[in-house]
C-alpha cells in the first residue's frame, strides 16, 4: 500500500468562513500548527498559516493541490495564540484566515521571515578607553565623539552620534584608524536614554492593590483597578510589572495612543533596566516586526503598544495590563471589528496569567463584571500624596454671555492663573476655527457634497474641510443660494478659541494641541515639552490633552461646550462624556496646588453634572446601570449590529430588509430580537448610503449560535453580493 501524503488544514485571509485543505510538501517533516506556508490559491498564491492536519478531505485527492513552500521551520504562533486567534474568529463571526492575517507585522503577512533588524553602534575599544581625550583637543570632533562614546556603555548609533558633532562620521573614521574604536550590530536603540529612576514609596492603598494583583500571579485572574485621576495607577502598574520581570517572565501593556503619553513610555522605560519592545502605529513595517520578534522570541520583558499589539505572541507571559480601560480606541472600528479589551481578557485566560483593566472611569461593562464577582475590584480613592480632587463649579450659560465662546467668569479664572504663573487647559471638542459657514442673509449652509454634514471652516488653512470624509474645498465668499456675501463662520472650534485667547490675553503664552496643530512629526512632542517646561500658559485643545497627561502645575481645566454629547443619540453618549469630562478634570491639581473645574453647561441641571461635582464615579455609574437595565441596552443585554453601505440610496436598507427575512427563516429563538433595519446616524458619509440593523439577546449563547449560521448563509446568498456588508458584535458606537 503507497502511503497518502499527510493533508493540512490552512488558514488563508479570503472572506470565506472556512480552512483550506492541502496536500504536504513531499519529503518534508510534519508541520505543527502555527506554520506559515505558501499555497496556490485560485491563480494566486497565498501565505496561509497551517491550523492542523486531517486524514482525510471532503475533496477528492486528485482536486487537492499541495503545499508550495513552507516559510517556518517551527510554529510562528504558540498554541495559546491559535486558540485565542479561533476564539476571536468564532466571537466576532469573522473569517480565521483573515483574523490570523489582521494579527500578524505585515512582514510576515507577506512571507518574509520572522527576524529582528540590528543597528550598527559603535562603542570604545580598550585602547579606545585608555586614551585620555585630552590629547585630542587639536582635533575637536574626535574628542567630543570619544567622550560621548566614553559615557555610554552600550554604544551609540550613527544617528545619536550625529547629534554630538556635526563632522562624527569623519571623526569615527579617524578614530577606527587608531584602533580606538569599533562597531556591532544592537537589535535596537534603548527607546529612551537617561537615569534609572527608583520607584516612590507606595500609599497605603498602592501597596494593598499591588500586594491583591501578586496574590493573583501564576494564574489567571482579571482585575479592575478603579482609581481616580492622579491616584498613582502606573505606579501599581510599575510595582507588579517588577516582580513579573523578577520572575524571568514578560508584560504587555496595552495604552490607547502612544504618540499621546510619550512620558508614560519614559516611566516604563526608566524604571526598569529590561528591553522594552514599543508597538505603535507611528512605526515602519521593519520595526514593528522587530518589536514582534523581540517579543515574542522572549527578549523584550515589556511589550507595550497600542490595540493590535493585544495580538503579539510573548515567550514568557506573565502579566496583561489595559490602561484606560474605557478608552474607545481600543475597538476596531472596520474589517476585523475586535475589542482590543476583551480579546486582553480572553487571552489571560488561555495564558493563565492575571490581567489588570485600569481606569479612573471604568466602563460601565467591566464595572458590571466586577460587581457579580467575574473580576476582582480594587479602589484606589484617593490622590497620591497631598494633592486633593479639583472643585468643580458649573457655569450657567443661559445667565452668561459668552464671548468667542468663553464667559466672564471662565476668562476672570484664566487671568488668576496668568497671574501666579499657574498653567490652564481649555477643552473644546471640536477643532478647526467653526463648525459652521452660514450665510446670515438666507441661512444657507456650506454642505459637504458626499457626507450629511457641514463643512467646518479652518481660518489659517483658508479652506472648508469635512471632518468625516476628509474632502477638502475653497472658502465660498458669495451664497450659492442667495449670491449675497453676507457669509460669516458660526460658532466655536479650538482654532478660534486660540485667537480669542491672544486677544483676550495678549501676553500668555498659548499652546493649540489637537489633530491640525499636531500633524507635523514631533510637533506634538515639542509642544508637551515646552507645557512640562512651564514654557505654556494656556492649553486649548480637543480630547488629545483628556488622556494621561500628568502636567503637575495645571490649575485650572475649563470645559467649554460640556452640552455636546448630553443628548446624543447613541445610548453610551452619557457614559463618554461622564468619562471624558473626568478625564479632562482629572488633568487639573494633581501636584500641591489645588485645582479647579469650570463647566459651561445649558444645562446645569442634568444629574450628570451633578455626579462630576462630587466625583461621584459609582453614583452616576449606579444612574446609568439602572437606565442601562430598564431600557435593555449593554450589559444588560448583547448587541450585534449588521452594517451595511452602498452608493446608490436606499440600496443599504434593501439588503438589510433582505438579510431581516433570511434571519426570520432561521427562527433564532425568543430570545434573540432583530430590530427593523434603520439608516445610521449619518446617513451618508463618503458618498454612501449606509444602514444597520440591530441584533439585541438577553443571553450571549443564542444570539452566537444564531449569528454563525446568519453570517454564513449571508456569504453565500446572491442578494449580498452587491452591497457591501459587515457584521459588528458589541459594537461601540450605533
Ligand atoms: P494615574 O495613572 O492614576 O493618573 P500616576 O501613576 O500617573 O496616576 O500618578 C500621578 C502622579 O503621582 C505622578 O506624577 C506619579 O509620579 C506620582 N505618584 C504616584 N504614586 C506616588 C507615590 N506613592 N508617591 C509619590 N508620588 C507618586
Ligand atoms: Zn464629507
Ligand atoms: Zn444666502
Amino acid at each position: 500500500m503507497v502511503a497518502m501524503p499527510r493533508i493540512y488544514q490552512v488558514a488563508i485571509p479570503t472572506p470565506l468562513y472556512r480552512l483550506f485543505d492541502y496536500l504536504a510538501v513531499p519529503g518534508v517533516a510534519r508541520f505543527p500548527p502555527g506554520v506559515r506556508v505558501r499555497v496556490p490559491f485560485g491563480r494566486r498564491e497565498l501565505v496561509g498559516v497551517v491550523m492542523g492536519e486531517v486524514a482525510q478531505s471532503e475533496l477528492p485527492a486528485n482536486r487537492l493541490k499541495s503545499i508550495t513552500q513552507p516559510l517556518d521551520d517551527s510554529a510562528i504562533l504558540p498554541p495559546s495564540m491559535l486558540s485565542l486567534l479561533q476564539w476571536a474568529a468564532d466571537y466576532y463571526h469573522h473569517p480565521l484566515g483573515e483574523v490570523i492575517h489582521t494579527a500578524l507585522p505585515v512582514y510576515l503577512r507577506q512571507g518574509r521571515a520572522p527576524v529582528a533588524s540590528g543597528v550598527k553602534v559603535w562603542s570604545l575599544t580598550p585602547a579606545g578607553k585608555a586614551v585620555d581625550p585630552q590629547t585630542l583637543k587639536r582635533a575637536p570632533a574626535q574628542k567630543q565623539v570619544l567622550e560621548a562614546l566614553a559615557a555610554d556603555a552600550d554604544g551609540l548609533d550613527a544617528e545619536q552620534l550625529a547629534k554630538v558633532s556635526q563632522r562624527s562620521a569623519a571623526a569615527l573614521k579617524a578614530l577606527r584608524a587608531k584602533g580606538w574604536v569599533s562597531s556591532h550590530q544592537r537589535e535596537t536603540r534603548p527607546v529612551i536614554s537617561g537615569d534609572l529612576q527608583t520607584a516612590p514609596e507606595l500609599n497605603p492603598d498602592q501597596k494593598s492593590a499591588v500586594a491583591g494583583i501578586l496574590a493573583g500571579l501564576g494564574g489567571f485572574r482579571p482585575f479592575l483597578l478603579h482609581g481616580v485621576t492622579g491616584s498613582g495607577k502606573t505606579e501599581v502598574y510599575l510595582g507588579v510589572i517588577e516582580q513579573v520581570l523578577a520572575q524571568g517572565k514578560q508584560a504587555l501593556v496595552l495604552v490607547p495612543e502612544i504618540s499621546l503619553t510619550p512620558q508614560l513610555v519614559g516611566r516604563f522605560a526608566r524604571r526598569f533596566r529590561a528591553p522594552i519592545a514599543l508597538l505603535h502605529s507611528g512605526l515602519n513595517e521593519q520595526e514593528r516586526l522587530s518589536a514582534w520578534v523581540r517579543a515574542s522570541a522572549g527578549r523584550a520583558s515589556i511589550v507595550l503598544g497600542t490595540r493590535s499589539a493585544v495580538f503579539t505572541p510573548l515567550m514568557h507571559p506573565g502579566l496583561i495590563v489595559v490602561d484606560e480601560e474605557h478608552d474607545a480606541s481600543y475597538k476596531q472600528q472596520d474589517g476585523f471589528r475586535y475589542s482590543a479589551r476583551d480579546v486582553a481578557v480572553m487571552r489571560a485566560a488561555r495564558e493563565k496569567i492575571p490581567v489588570i483593566l485600569g481606569s479612573a472611569t471604568p466602563s460601565l461593562e467591566s464595572l458590571k463584571n466586577a460587581r457579580q464577582g467575574a473580576y476582582t475590584l480594587i479602589e484606589l480613592p484617593e490622590r497620591t500624596g497631598t494633592a486633593v480632587m479639583p472643585q468643580v463649579r458649573l457655569l450657567d450659560m443661559r445667565r452668561l454671555k459668552p464671548s468667542e465662546g468663553l464667559s466672564l467668569p471662565l476668562r476672570e479664572a484664566l487671568a488668576a492663573r496668568l497671574e501666579k504663573g499657574e498653567q490652564s487647559i481649555l477643552f473644546l471638542n471640536r477643532r478647526g476655527f467653526s463648525p459652521v459657514w452660514m450665510c446670515f442673509d438666507c441661512g444657507w449652509v456650506a454642505p459637504c457634497k458626499r457626507c450629511d454634514a457641514r463643512l467646518t471652516l479652518h481660518h489659517r488653512k483658508q479652506k472648508l474641510l469635512c471632518h468625516h470624509c476628509g474632502a477638502e474645498q475653497e472658502v465660498v465668499k458669495s451664497c450659492p443660494s442667495c449670491q449675497g456675501a453676507n457669509l460669516h463662520p458660526l460658532g466655536e472650534g479650538t482654532e478660534r478659541v486660540e485667537g480669542a485667547l491672544e486677544k483676550f490675553f495678549p501676553r500668555a503664552r498659548i499652546e493649540r494641541i489637537d489633530r491640525d496643530s499636531t500633524a507635523r512629526r514631533g510637533a506634538l512632542e515639542e509642544k508637551l515639552r515646552r507645557v512640562h517646561a512651564g514654557e505654556a500658559d494656556i492649553l486649548v485643545g480637543t480630547q488629545m490633552l483628556s488622556k494621561g497627561h500628568d502636567f503637575p502645575n495645571v490649575t485650572l481645566v475649563g470645559i467649554l461646550n460640556a452640552d455636546q454629547g448630553l443628548y446624543g443619540t447613541d445610548f453610551r453618549s452619557g457614559e463618554r462624556l461622564f468619562q471624558l469630562i473626568m478625564q479632562v478634570s482629572g488633568r487639573a491639581g494633581r501636584a500641591d496646588k489645588p485645582g479647579e473645574v469650570l463647566i459651561q453647561t445649558w444645562h446645569p441641571e442634568h444629574p450628570l453634572f451633578a455626579a462630576l461635582q462630587r466625583h461621584d464615579f459609582h453614583g452616576f455609574a449606579e444612574f446609568a446601570l439602572n437606565e442601562r437595565r430598564e431600557t435593555g441596552y449593554p450589559p444588560y443585554t448583547h448587541l450585534a449590529l449588521l452594517r451595511a453601505e452602498a452608493p446608490a440610496p436606499g440600496a443599504a436598507l434593501e439588503f438589510l430588509r433582505a438579510a431581516r427575512a433570511l434571519a426570520v427563516q432561521l427562527s433564532p429563538g425568543k430570545d434573540v430580537q432583530l430590530l427593523s433595519p434603520a439608516p445610521a446616524p449619518m446617513e451618508r458619509r463618503a458618498g454612501r448610503y449606509r444602514a444597520q440593523l440591530l441584533v439585541q439577546s438577553g443571553q450571549r449563547a443564542p444570539l452566537h449560535e444564531f449569528l454563525a449560521q446568519w453570517v454564513r448563509q449571508l456569504t453565500e446568498a446572491k442578494f449580498a453580493k452587491k452591497t457591501r456588508w459587515s457584521l459588528d458584535v458589541d459594537p461601540a458606537d450605533m
